[in-house]
């Protein structure tokens, strides 16, 4: 995937967090339970939840950059998005605030409201607890805040097997506002995500998240920039779109699971399967809208 020559994006839009160096956490499994009940991570919570408690211990000014010294990504062009992750990351949520922005009101009747993106390294404080890199991309629906650390992409590929690729990791950060727009539409309150299981709502809010990220890459080549008129994206080949299938084929539950086991067992998916979260996604990425993408009163996934 490719910004389009003449591209500028502006900075600011990415704020930086997290730190390294700092002491071991503590993992706990019931700890681990309350974020995976708070936060949407992109992957399934089996592949090693590795958090510090949710006290006050990981709060406040202690990161490595805290928040009265919070640094954000800066002005980039087209070139640095195609080059550099992290001006890749505030041009893609740049293009996803264009088309959510003419998106969601038009098809929901709910003004978009723009959700907070932290690129973090090493352990981060959140709305819902302090998390690790570990946890791979999230979104904590109480502080409205995508969170992702670009060190995640290499694991993308190397240790989950998927294709390299600018749409695959652009896939990623939509799945994540996708979770987003379902916190505005009202999925996220309306769905019980404490359940496992290939029926279970918290399957359904993957499969949901996954189907919005199709919707925006379906458009984003052809959504203009609002502050220079540009278009986001160069459309889309056929090996970009193949890229961002195998990214969410695999982080389907069953691949993981398979790899990590050599066991499918469907009664412990969080996230669906890798035909279903590809499935998910095409369906969005042709012409589906946030109606199509409602996984979650769908009568079968
Ligand atoms: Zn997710």
């Amino acid at each position: 995937m490719t910004f389009q020559e003449g591209g500028s994006f502006e900075g600011g839009r990415v704020r930086k967090g997290g730190g390294r160096g700092r002491g071991p956490l503590i993992a706990g499994g019931g700890i681990g339970a309350v974020l995976v009940a708070l936060a949407v991570a992109f992957l399934s919570g089996q592949t090693g939840i590795d958090l510090s408690g949710l006290t006050g211990e990981d709060g406040g000014g202690s990161d490595a950059l805290g928040e009265g010294q919070a640094q954000a990504v800066g002005d980039c062009t087209a070139e640095q998005a195609n080059t550099d992750l992290e001006c890749e990351l505030s041009a893609t949520a740049q293009a996803l605030d264009a088309y959510w922005d003419e998106t969601l009101p038009a098809q929901s009747g709910v003004q978009y409201e723009l959700p907070e993106v932290v690129s973090f390294t090493g352990q981060v404080s959140t709305g819902c607890g302090a998390a690790t890199s570990a946890v791979g991309p999230f979104y904590c629906p109480s502080d409205r805040t995508v969170y992702i650390d670009v060190g995640f992409y290499d694991d993308l590929t190397s240790r989950f097997g998927a294709n390299d690729g600018g749409l695959a990791r652009m896939y990623v950060v939509a799945h994540e506002f996708g979770h987003h727009i379902e916190q505005q539409i009202g999925a996220m309150e309306a769905a019980d995500r404490s359940g496992t299981g290939p029926e279970s709502d918290s399957v359904r809010i993957e499969l949901m998240a996954d189907c919005l990220a199709g919707m925006w890459a379906g458009h984003a080549s052809s959504t203009p920039d609002p502050d220079t008129g540009v278009t986001f994206l160069e459309p889309v080949t056929e090996q970009q779109l193949r890229d961002a299938l195998s990214a969410a084929s695999a982080v389907g539950d069953d691949r993981i699971q398979e790899s990590a086991t050599g066991q499918v067992n469907p009664e412990a998916w969080t996230h669906g399967s890798s035909e279903q979260r590809q499935r998910w996604f095409t369906i969005g990425y042709n012409g589906g809208t946030i109606q199509d993408c409602n996984a979650l009163d769908a009568p079968s996934l």
